[in-house]
């Protein structure tokens, strides 16, 4: 498709391929594990072996690249296998710099698995760009990533700010815009160097696959030695769920934007329940974040949010235990609406209190989700 179409568009066309042979709307899924040497012993279609590449793969690639405004993407078959590839792609021995407040899975795999992969790691507070430029090593950083908004407390970084402080420091910048999705963020037009997503959270939407994404600013070295690692290490996203993913991808615009209307809505509400200690919303004028995020973020502040419920953990957990319409589970980005009790799933040395529920916002009627809320607080009251 031509590379002036608006996101809306190249989402809704699933980037405009049809399958040539049969004028089929939807194009075919490539299963094949294996392709036909030419008979002089050449791969001249490209294909040789599919835990190297795919086509399927390789066309949800390229609308997730357009919409990025990316040089190259990667699809891996989750989140964590697209991050730590791009991780074990620096050139190590390497000093990298990352939030306190980020995806706990894998802040676990920076302090515990990295530093034997000759990865050091410094953990700030990464809302203060002062913090991040404090903690960069001028030649041995090599990499700098950052969340935003960041699970669970939906703290904002400058992508801008952050990318000039790696750019000075002679470091990349890495943005993990899972929640920001590209409808309402694009870190590599701020400086970023690479985008991560978990594509099993918005992008796909469905709550029905694991997928993983990095979208290079250019299709250089970093990205070929993301590729191999993929390849040697087995991680590329299967055919089936690169399909499914892009059908998942063709309603993204509608379900982010109604998602973040609705967050909204619910935010400005339920701040002002006399049960609620605070709301973390990066939308309300009260989160430290907000003019950050309304400069960075365009059209919403995204589905998520937290609220911390007055009378403790277990004030929380029982507010939890009483809603019928919010589903009580992990992740993130589905059309359902989840609640989840988020310390007792981060554990040990989690930066998140234990009074927090964190919401992912789906596509129900917003109205609902208010009413199942305040129906939860009050029996969470009487118990
Ligand atoms: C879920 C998530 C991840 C990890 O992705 P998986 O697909 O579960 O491996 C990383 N970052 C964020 C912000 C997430 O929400």
């Amino acid at each position: 498709m031509s590379a002036d179409l608006r996101p809306e568009t190249i989402l809704a066309q699933a980037g405009g391929a049809t399958d040539p042979e049969t004028g089929a709307i939807v194009p075919p899924i490539h299963i094949s594990s294996t392709y036909l040497r030419d008979p002089d012993n050449q791969y001249r279609k490209g294909f040789a072996y599919g835990r190297a590449d795919n086509a399927t793969v390789r066309q949800t690639e390229a609308v997730l690249a357009s919409l990025e405004g990316a040089a190259g993407c990667l699809l891996f078959s989750s989140g964590m296998a697209a991050a730590t590839s791009l991780f074990l792609a620096v050139p190590r021995p390497a000093h990298v710099v990352a939030p306190q407040v980020m995806y706990w899975g894998l802040r676990h795999w920076l302090l515990h698995d990295a530093p034997s992969h000759g990865l050091s790691v410094t953990l700030v507070d990464a809302s203060n760009l002062d913090e991040i430029a404090a903690a960069v090593r001028p030649g041995e950083t090599k990499l700098i990533w950052i969340e935003t908004p960041a699970n669970p407390l939906w703290n904002i970084t400058d992508i801008k700010g952050t990318a000039e402080i790696a750019h000075a420091a002679g470091a990349l910048l890495a943005v993990d815009s899972t929640v920001a999705t590209p409808i309402l963020s694009r870190p590599l037009a701020e400086g970023a160097d690479v985008v991560m997503h978990s594509a099993t959270k918005y992008l796909n939407g469905h709550s029905d696959v694991i997928a993983g994404a990095l979208a290079f600013a250019a299709k250089d070295a970093l990205y070929e030695r993301a590729a191999g690692i993929r390849s040697h290490h087995g991680a590329i996203l299967g055919p089936m769920e690169a399909s499914l993913l892009m059908r998942g991808l063709r309603t993204l615009h509608l379900r982010v934007r109604s998602q973040s209307a609705a967050a909204m809505t619910i935010a400005r509400h339920i701040a002002k329940h006399p049960q609620i200690e605070e709301v973390l919303y990066p939308g309300l004028e009260t989160h430290p974040g907000h003019d950050v995020a309304a400069r960075q973020m365009r059209g919403g502040f995204g589905g998520m949010l937290s609220i911390r419920v007055k009378g403790g953990e277990a004030a929380a957990i029982a507010t939890a235990a009483n809603v019928s319409v919010w589903k009580r589970a992990t992740s993130l980005g589905g059309v359902e609406s989840l609640i989840e009790h988020r310390a007792s799933i981060e554990g040990e040395g989690t930066p998140c209190p234990p009074d927090l529920l964190r919401l992912s916002v789906g596509i129900e009627a917003v109205e609902d989700l208010i009413a199942d809320l305040e129906r939860a607080l009050a029996a969470a009251v009487n118990q």
